[in-house]
């Protein structure tokens, strides 16, 4: 099953977006940066409110004063305490999820690349300003004990100034979050960005960065930008001198494959000071989805690169993991490095694992890989 992010109803008395926590409780009186959620805006309440959302169906009368988003199709999915931004068109995107271990941070839609498998293609268009001012709203509010966040774009680097005083306010607001930021690393082959990052000592944050290839050319087709691979490689220099933490990820495709090896032996020769390592199993989603062909491998016909790469890396003693694929798809020696991975509003299992005996152990499926766009060899274990 995934889970429903947003919902649309009808707004009245709403001019900006408003950003607050939702709850059920008709009597909330703490703090003003509370939606009511109910299913009837006649109740009666003596809480404060910066909203109601409701999914009854003709306008509101009583609570006049509030803004309000009625004729909602559904407000089951949102739990007490999560945090959502409602628009003046009636959007109610639900921002942080408060039973979740997988809240990201969407800081742009813009890139500086245009990866052929990336599944959320970029947007040229200045959404920027508007995620700032989002996520200054956003970041104060968010759960003290919150245990980890994702900060993904687009690419983040291109906010700037405001990259930084979002991870400053991040830092003081929710020192105990282990954050990672997915970014391509392209911009600090600008030395003094990297500078600017490892200044912040915010050893609670790890940047995942992709690298495809040991061959240039290769990485710079796969991303479809010429230098990429002399900037991604600078980058990672620039911030090893400062002590950044750094993961390296690898989408497993047609293209990453053949080099697969000789990428691991590339990493652990020339980029020793990596924390982790991520092997990554193609989602089809954007990009991915009208390159299927181009891109799309069964992982079972790569388990010998998938299975030397990790074995290599391992013996150098270095820190591996496998996301995105299934444990009946690969040997039982690469199990202990498969992690479960796929954030949970867009993860699915088959009919064919229900009964299977190592369900619990498994992460299962993106969504997008449900209509048959998947490998043909998943087959339920029998204990
Ligand atoms: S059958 Fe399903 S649950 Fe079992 S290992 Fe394969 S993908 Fe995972």
């Amino acid at each position: 099953m995934t889970t429903l992010l947003h919902i649309r109803g009808i707004a009245r008395g709403i001019n900006s977006p408003l950003v607050g926590r939702v709850t059920r409780n008709i009597n909330k009186e703490t703090e003003l940066s509370y939606f009511l959620l109910t299913p009837n805006v006649d109740t009666k309440t003596t809480g404060h409110y910066i909203g109601i959302l409701t999914s009854q169906q003709y306008e509101p009368t009583a609570q006049s004063g509030l803004p309000v988003v009625y004729r909602l199709a559904t407000l089951s999915h949102l739990e007490e305490g999560d945090i959502v931004v409602v628009s003046p068109e009636g959007n109610v995107n639900t921002l942080y999820r408060i039973g979740s271990r997988h809240n990201t941070l969407l800081l742009t839609e813009r890139c500086n690349s245009n990866c052929l498998m990336c599944s959320q293609p970029p947007k040229d268009r200045d959404d920027i300003p508007y995620f700032v001012w989002l996520y200054k709203k956003l970041i104060p509010m968010l759960p003290k004990d919150c245990r980890e966040l994702g900060l993904t774009g687009g690419e983040p680097m291109l906010l700037g100034d405001s990259f930084f005083e979002l991870l400053e306010l991040l830092k003081s607001e929710l020192p105990e979050t282990e954050l990672h930021i997915l970014t391509n690393g392209r911009l600090f082959a600008k030395s003094e960005l990297a500078k600017r990052y490892g200044d912040l000592n915010y050893r609670r944050s790890m940047l995942g960065i992709p690298l495809y290839s040991d061959y240039y050319q290769i990485h710079d087709h796969t991303v479809q930008a010429k230098g990429a691979f002399t900037q991604t490689v600078s980058g990672l220099y620039n911030l090893a001198k400062y002590d950044s933490r750094i993961e390296i990820r690898i989408v497993l495709h047609q293209l990453t494959i053949p080099r697969l090896v000789k990428l691991a032996q590339y990493i652990y020769k020339n980029l020793p000071f990596v924390e982790h390592i991520a092997f990554m199993g193609l989602e089809n989603m954007g990009y991915a989805r009208s390159n299927f062909e181009l891109l799309w491998m069964d992982p079972v016909d790569y388990q010998r690169e998938l299975t030397e790469s990790v074995m290599y890396l391992i013996t150098q003693g270095m820190n591996v993991s496998i996301y995105n694929i299934q444990l009946c798809l690969m040997p039982e020696e690469l199990w202990p490095f498969m992690r479960k991975s796929i954030s949970d509003w867009k993860n699915i299992y088959l009919d064919e694992c229900q009964n299977c005996s190592k369900l619990s152990d498994c992460g299962g499926l993106f969504a997008s890989s449900a209509k048959g766009a998947h490998s043909k060899f998943i087959k339920a274990f029998n204990s």
